[in-house]
């Protein structure tokens, strides 16, 4: 008799586990209380990248007469029927991945699920009813939420959430958003292009204050928004908030975790906003789940735990996804990757997740992708190590595309030549990701990169030109 394998949250961890575990053979029910797509299709990835979209439309067009078009004076978004173009692209892809479930026979049921003890699941939908399911093998991917601090608690009108910021159907004359990590600054390029006034408040010494980015590419993307006029403070906090008629007075003060702070970082100053969008992290979905029935373990957070193979503490029970929280790497196509491993696991297998070679894609303006180790985390644990970069306005590629600003990093074993990391910050450096994903994946050399043949002009070339350079052997510079 085939496994019964009942999965919780449909967000990209849960479907792709789904559609996973029926292509092997499993009997699979799929549980979403929401909306299928989890964060990512409803909150997250595919929302901010249809508003960034028109961001990058807008600005292309404000720039026609550069590249020769006339008579495109005073373009400018209208929110209205950005939102509706945003709804048409996240139904879109609702639609496509009900019919994958369906086609691969998963069972797809709309309810809140509760575990009251093993084997068991209650599913309760929106008109109260509630019915019983049964399980041999329990996969969690029930996701995160928008995490709150007390001094600023989200009110849905004037102090947000990304999902709140997601939704608007204005552009407010002024936004302050809370925290430059990857949502904070993707935000940050998106709302000031399409017109409101930014101020980005960040309480480390640097935007994208994480581990995996290269310092270098945090220092050019604080450039970036300098040049863009984006009002960026770091090594600060917002200290306070009053409401005052639409407004908001905010007070902002010097953080707590600040690291060589300024004079001027001191400093206690105030200013307005119409919104205050709150960036600052996520929360685990594994309360009101019962996992306590069932002897699912969590940290201090609530984050459930799981080793390598991705069991949880209790007999059966796998946790994939954002669920694993910050300690793991909480990105969709993690997610989906975990769903993969988990389900192969729950059918037999003894597989582990691997998260030394996860690409990073930020859509910031520029974009930065990034996959391995950064410089500094190179440093730290290889003897002999080169970083290598080239820059972006060197390749014809990008003056023929007229975006020039960044540049391409390999960071090398310099005994072995096999590359450690790669960080693009520059035109389409999400996309140029893959070609450094796969050498990785390969465990390749620069000097494979360098024999490769690139076409031109294709803005790949700025990888076969950093690696010519880390073999010491550069054409152009
Ligand atoms: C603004 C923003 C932008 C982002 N951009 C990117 C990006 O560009 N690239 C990227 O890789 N990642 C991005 N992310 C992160 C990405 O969205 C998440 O990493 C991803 O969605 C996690 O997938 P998941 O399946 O673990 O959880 P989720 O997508 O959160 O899905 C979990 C699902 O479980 C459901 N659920 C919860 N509890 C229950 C229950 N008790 N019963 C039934 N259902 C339940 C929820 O309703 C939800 O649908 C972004 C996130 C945000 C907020």
């Amino acid at each position: 008799m085939s496994k019964r394998i009942a999965i919780i949250g449909a967000g990209p961890g849960g479907y792709v586990a789904a559609i996973r575990a029926a292509q092997m053979g499993a009997e699979v029910t799929l549980f979403e209380k929401s909306n299928v797509g989890g964060t990512c299709l409803n909150h997250g990835c595919i929302p901010s990248k249809v508003l960034k979209r028109t961001a990058d439309l807008l600005e292309d067009i404000k720039r026609a007469d550069e590249f020769g078009i006339e008579n495109c004076h005073a373009p400018r978004c209208n929110m209205g029927s950005l939102a509706k173009r945003k709804e048409k692209v996240i139904s879109a892809q609702a639609g496509g991945i009900l019919s994958l479930l369906k086609k691969h026979r998963v069972k797809y049921i709309t309810g809140h699920a509760y575990i009251p003890k093993a084997n068991h699941l209650e599913v309760t939908d929106s008109d109260s009813n509630t019915a019983t399911y049964q399980w041999d093998k329990l996969i969690l991917a029930t996701g995160s939420r928008p995490a709150t601090i007390p001094s600023l608690p989200f009110d849905g009108q004037a102090i947000l959430s990304s999902d709140d910021a997601l939704d608007l159907q204005i552009i407010p004359e002024s936004i302050t958003i809370v925290g430059a990590g990857v949502i904070g600054c993707e935000f940050a390029f998106i709302w000031n292009t399409l017109g409101a006034k930014v101020t980005l408040v960040e309480a480390m010494d640097r935007v994208l204050p994480l581990p995996s980015v290269d310092e270098e590419c945090s220092k050019l993307i604080a450039r970036e928004m300098k040049k863009r006029k984006i009002n960026l403070q770091v090594n600060r906090t917002v200290q306070s908030t009053v409401k005052e008629g639409e407004k908001l007075t905010l007070s902002f003060g010097p953080s707590p975790f600040g690291v060589n702070l300024r004079e001027k970082d001191r400093e206690v100053t105030s200013g307005q906003t119409d919104k205050l969008i709150v960036c600052i992290g996520r929360k685990p979905n594994s309360d009101e789940l019962g996992l306590e029935n069932i002897g699912v373990e969590t940290d201090e957070g609530g984050w459930v735990k799981a080793d390598a193979m991705l069991r949880t503490s209790a007999k059966d029970v796998y946790a994939i996804g954002d669920l694993l929280g910050p300690a793991r790497v909480m990105l969709a196509h993690v997610a989906s990757t975990e769903g993969e491993i988990a389900v192969e696991n729950s059918l037999g297998a003894e597989k582990t997740m691997q998260y030394d070679q996860i690409p990073g894609a930020i859509f910031t303006m520029p974009e930065i992708g990034n996959i391995g180790l950064s410089e500094k985390e190179a440093r730290e644990k290889f003897k002999n190590v080169r970083g290598d970069s080239v820059l972006f306005r060197t390749s014809g590629k990008a003056q023929v595309l007229g975006e020039i600003a960044g540049q391409a990093k390999i960071v090398s074993d310099a005994d072995t030549g096999k590359i450690l990391g790669v960080h693009i910050a520059g035109p389409h450096a999400t996309d140029l990701l893959g070609e450094a994903g796969i050498a990785m994946h390969m465990g390749a050399g620069v000097e494979d990169i360098a024999k490769t043949i690139h076409a031109h002009p294709t803005l790949a070339e700025v990888l076969l030109e950093t690696s010519f350079k880390a073999l010491d052997l550069p054409l152009h510079g």
